[in-house]
């Protein structure tokens, strides 16, 4: 058709993508450390899972670390997006840091969740990837109580599905909760549940969704699109849970294929070879720029008729840390 010049070269792009509320929050927590309080801040782990953010920050005077112990005593630190167990807080307080929390509200209420099952005589199992720096700090909150599902198959030999179900084990099987991180597939973690609900017949659920709304919406939209899509491309780093499971779940859905690259020059030429449509998308970490940079990759390669698909619109934002709350003339 007229618009691309005949070849049917187009791009699907999917709305809502990109940063999500806890995010941008987290994000802008570290610029404003950095503005109010003066280089160097501290911040435990990748502040969010972006290798370009990460850098971005770092130019600004971020110095990023592991551990608490790696700050100086007394020095400023932001615990990231992900959340911390209270370990983690009672470790900074002993080594007298200032510490500004940036970890999501929907990450805090999970914990939350887990310390009132906890101290309402729970077995908790949480649905999550083992290693993955939210589960770790969830798990803090009540080791006791807790044990980690993780469905996935990690290649290491440890059971999945219906087998880690089976490997569970409860004090009382009347008295058991899931919960989960908020990053996971929604329709693998409702297959997983279906698997406990059969050998744990009363299991409680959460009150309301773990998996949080960004999460939800971004693999929505990437439903919507994925049949229709040769190539889908997500923007995000692969230590991003949100951002590997879009690339899953465009496959789930009938994209032929999928990939994810933290920035335009990794998309391999190869990938195009007969392909007419191609759906962009990026996870919750990923600022638009990146975003854009794809599509002017695309659009070199005449993918310049580009549409954008919308499953939801999406208006939460969450103010920041206190610490940080100014008079009205803040960004907040
Ligand atoms: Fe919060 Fe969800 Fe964003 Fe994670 S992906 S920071 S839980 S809004």
């Amino acid at each position: 058709d007229a618009a691309d010049g005949g070849t049917g070269k187009r791009v699907l792009l999917a709305r809502p993508r990109g940063y999500c509320a806890g995010v941008d929050r987290a994000v802008v927590t570290v610029e404003k450390a950095l503005e109010t309080y003066g280089a160097p801040v501290y911040v435990r782990k990748q502040i969010v899972h972006n290798k370009h953010v990460v850098a971005t920050l770092e130019k600004r005077g971020a110095i990023f670390v592991e551990e608490t112990e790696q700050v100086p005593e007394g020095a400023l630190v932001v615990f990231s997006a992900h959340g911390v167990s209270p370990a983690v807080h009672a470790e900074a307080a002993d080594r007298q840091l200032r510490v500004i929390d940036a970890t999501c509200p929907l990450v805090t209420k999970v914990h939350k969740e887990a310390k009132r099952y906890a101290a309402d005589g729970y077995d908790i199992v949480l649905i999550g990837h083992h290693g993955h720096e939210e589960v770790e700090g969830t798990y803090g909150e009540a080791p006791e109580a807790m044990q980690v599902l993780d469905g996935s198959d990690r290649g290491d030999g440890a059971p999945t599905g219906a087998e880690a179900v089976d490997a569970l084990q409860v004090r009382d099987p009347e008295k058991v909760v899931w919960l989960s991180q908020t990053t996971l597939s929604v329709d693998e973690t409702l297959e997983t549940v279906d698997l406990l609900r059969k050998r744990f017949p009363l299991m409680t659920s959460p009150p309301s969704d773990d998996i949080c709304y960004a999460t939800q919406n971004r693999q929505e939209v990437v439903k919507q699109i994925a049949a229709d899509c040769d190539l889908v491309i997500v923007v995000g780093s692969r230590n991003s849970s949100n951002s590997v499971r879009l690339v899953e779940v465009a496959l789930d859905a009938g994209a032929r294929a999928a990939h994810l690259v933290d920035f335009a020059h990794e998309i391999d030429p190869a990938w195009l070879a007969g392909v007419r449509t191609v759906g962009v998308t990026s996870g919750a970490s990923v600022p638009e720029d990146l975003v854009e940079g794809v599509l002017a990759r695309l659009g070199e390669q005449g993918y310049d008729d580009v549409e954008e698909i919308t499953a939801a619109t999406e208006s939460l934002t969450f103010s920041l840390p206190k610490e940080l709350r100014s008079p009205p003339a803040g960004r907040a």
